[in-house]
């Protein structure tokens, strides 16, 4: 078998963010659709989530979480759910180590959310992919 090799690619969407928190100062975006974290959303920003250390654009408050979703095929059940840092950076070397003919990918959605007014947004989208 050959080491297979991976490749990283980082889509980072703070620059729509600005968009759209821009747009809703203007009016011409509704607050209601911007604040729209589901609850489950809000369940795993709230245990798996990391705090970081910034006001919440939309309401002011420091309930700020980022939190990270995984996909893939590889990752069968596993596909769709939350993840903290820690099990992110396993599932990463674990992903790197594997030895496939098959293309294989691994995307990550790294979604900011708030704990007090539900505001949401996928900030970074970054697609691993195995040869
Ligand atoms: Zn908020």
């Amino acid at each position: 078998m050959s080491a297979s090799s991976l490749s990283r690619r980082v889509m980072d969407r703070h620059l729509d963010r600005t968009r759209v928190l821009a747009q809703v100062r203007r009016g011409e975006r509704s607050r209601s659709s911007i604040l729209d974290a589901t609850p489950s959303l809000i369940a795993s920003a709230e245990v798996l989530g990391e705090s970081i250390d910034a006001d919440c654009p939309v309401c002011g408050q420091q309930n700020l979480r980022l939190t990270r979703w995984i996909h893939g095929q590889w990752l069968g059940e596993k596909s769709g759910t939350a993840r903290n840092v820690t099990e992110i950076q396993k599932l990463i070397e674990d992903f790197a180590a594997l030895e496939t003919g098959a293309d294989a990918e691994l995307s990550i959605h790294t979604v900011e959310v708030c704990l007090h007014c539900k505001w949401n947004f996928l900030t970074q989208h970054e697609v691993l992919t195995l040869r």
